[in-house]
């Protein structure tokens, strides 16, 4: 198959600029056939003008998780494609742990975006370059490269869109913390996990060094990671296995002086997970020597010692060697400055409605960590749905009535399901036993004021998509076939019943899959937690991670280097060199 793909690869590549077909022309050219040789500079010149002008401009900002699901799902003969990202590549985050010591090299997780666009076999555009502003009234955005400037002295430059596509991802979460972007590392970027690499190795050769007490050997072995989420917990296990299963055989007068601290402000580490899993992880920490000091918050980091603060103890100041700055994620300037243009000013995040779309925004789109769902509220439409059921005009419905256009409701409103679904209930009807005693009737008549009763509590349910690459990547994936079938969809819309306005909506809103999470805990041992709280933790576990992980790869290429990484380490350990 791959060998299928590659095939078709290089037949596309020769279809798009047949290299042998304009060398023959250069060698006629050159045995007397000027005009041909000029004919064929004429067309190569003006490949990809007929056409493209024709098509909407459609520009993808970012080429992370979501950015790269859209750009991979959509049909680019349909478009004038364009991406902008200061990144030619797009990086499998779930794996940055692993780079920061070495069971995996950083090559391995990152895929050029142009092998990803090549594959596409059409013209898509990429500029490697950094939008800052986004001009939503003119249709517009202004870039700026930072690795080339035109003939005025700078990088700039604008670029047109009908449509644009938001996916610039987050930013790491200070809190304003003071001393937290001098003095500790973030692991987003692949950059930052070189840097946490050679930072560790540097720390233990510190420590090696003549003439120092073991107090100060001691603060330079004493590695902290704030916060207890998914990244900082699987990072204290990394590291944890890299210094038992590889660095305490080549630091053994050292290796006794390590010590790993995890500092969680809430009560558990891995509040996210079920309970099974944080129990679970917290002992294991406690057995692999891991401290891990929860309800204690940082008040400032300098660039000896970290400051944090409880109730039980106060203010208290630690020397480390190095710190991980791991809480979590805030809103790029760039889409704080868009949010201030499009009314959005008050709120932390950028909000979009069901269908990825920013509101009063014509044209714009937004996805992954950069934006959030607001879900519209059933209370805020409930005399409209009331007024879509209540089909004759009466000013009573019946549960049959309701019944058909149920669909559209759910669709619309998917926290009526989730509703049922927590109370256990069975059927629709079932949601007005408590508002009317005889409801259940089919042909009982309620009243607006029955209705609202009964669907009072529903929006309780509306709950806010978690910032996750399976959340990032099936929003590519659904946006990119809404502008795959656009045109279709336009004269035959398949989306739920409008409740405010008439006819349908053109789209079937997002809908997100939960497909479960995996926390790797250190020792071949990983915690899952599956769809329908299934739950496994252990060595069982770990082999489902890698093969989920690698299964995962965007391309054969980077799949194979991350298990050949993966043997590598199993046969020679993690390199300790100080690249
Ligand atoms: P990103 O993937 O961050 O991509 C943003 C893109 O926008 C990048 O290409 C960036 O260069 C570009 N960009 C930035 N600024 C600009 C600008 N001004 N103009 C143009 N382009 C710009 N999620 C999981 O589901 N499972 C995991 O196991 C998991 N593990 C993780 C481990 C780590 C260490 C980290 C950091 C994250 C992890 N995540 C995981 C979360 C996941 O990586 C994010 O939710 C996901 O990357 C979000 O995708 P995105 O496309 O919105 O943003
Ligand atoms: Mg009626």
């Amino acid at each position: 198959m791959r060998f299928a793909a590659a095939f078709f690869d290089v037949t596309l590549q020769a279809i798009r600029r047949p290299p042998k077909f304009s060398q023959l022309l250069v060698i006629c050219a050159i045995s007397g056939g000027g005009i041909i040789a000029y004919a064929d500079a004429k067309s190569d010149h003006n490949f990809d003008a007929p056409g493209a002008t024709n098509k909407k401009k459609l520009v993808v900002l970012g080429t992370g998780w979501a950015g790269t699901s859209f750009l991979r799902n959509v049909d680019t003969s349909q478009y004038d494609v364009k991406v902008v990202s200061p990144r030619n590549y797009f990086l499998f985050t779930p794996l940055l742990p692993s780079v920061t010591c070495g069971t995996v090299e950083p090559r391995s997780i990152a895929e050029p975006i142009r092998n990803i666009m090549r594959k596409k076999g059409e013209q898509i555009q990429f500029w490697e370059a950094e939008c800052h502003k986004i001009d939503p009234v003119n249709k517009k955005i202004l870039c700026r490269s930072n690795i080339c400037t035109n003939s005025e002295g700078k990088g700039e430059f604008a670029v047109d869109y009908d449509y644009l596509v938001v996916a610039l991802g987050a930013k790491p979460n200070t809190f304003n913390t003071p001393g937290v972007v001098e003095n500790c590392h973030f692991l987003k970027e692949i950059e930052d996990t070189q840097r946490i690499r050679r930072s560790v190795m540097n720390c233990f050769e510190r420590a090696c060094l003549p003439g120092l007490s073991d107090e100060e050997k001691r603060n330079n072995l004493h590695f902290v990671i704030v916060g207890g989420g998914p990244t900082g917990v699987e990072f204290a296990a990394e590291l944890h296995d890299f210094v038992s299963e590889d660095l305490a055989n080549l630091y053994p007068t050292v290796k006794d002086l390590v010590k790993i601290s995890v500092i969680e402000a809430g009560v558990h580490i891995l509040t996210m997970f079920d309970k099974r899993i944080t129990e679970f992880a917290e002992q294991k920490f406690q057995r692999d020597g891991i401290d891990v000091k929860t309800n204690f918050r940082v008040i400032k980091v300098n660039d000896k010692t970290i400051t944090m603060s409880s109730g039980l103890t106060g203010e208290i100041s630690v020397p480390y060697g190095m710190v991980v700055w791991s809480t979590g994620i805030g809103t790029r300037p760039v889409i704080l400055d868009f949010m201030k243009q499009v009314g959005q000013a008050d709120r932390r995040v950028l909000a979009t409605d069901e269908w990825l779309r920013v509101p009063n925004c014509d044209g714009v789109y937004a996805l992954g960590d950069c934006a959030t769902i607001s879900q519209r509220k059933v209370m805020e439409d409930i005399a409209a749905i009331f007024r879509v059921a209540d089909k004759d005009n009466s000013g009573t419905l019946t549960v049959k009535g309701i019944k058909d256009v149920l669909e559209d409701i759910c669709e619309r409103y998917p926290q009526v399901e989730l509703y049922m679904k927590s109370q256990q209930l069975e059927n629709f009807a079932d949601l007005f036993k408590d508002a009317s005693d005889d409801a259940l009737k089919e042909s009982k008549k309620l009243d607006i004021e029955v209705f609202k009763k009964a669907l009072a509590n529903v929006d309780s349910q509306v709950k806010m998509l978690p910032a996750t690459a399976q959340v990032a990547a099936q929003q590519g994936n659904y946006l990119a076939k809404c502008f795959n079938k656009m045109k279709i969809c336009e004269e035959h819309p398949e989306g739920p019943l409008r409740i405010r306005g008439s006819g349908r909506h053109r789209f079937h809103p997002f809908g997100y899959r939960h497909l479960g999470q995996f926390a790797p805990l250190g020792g071949e041992q990983t915690a899952a937690q599956l769809p329908g709280d299934w739950v496994s933790i252990g060595h069982s576990s770990q082999w489902l991670w890698y093969s989920v992980y690698a299964s995962k790869q965007v391309s054969w290429r980077t799949r194979f280097l991350v298990v050949s990484d993966w043997i590598r380490r199993f046969i020679y350990g993690r390199d300790s060199s100080c690249i």
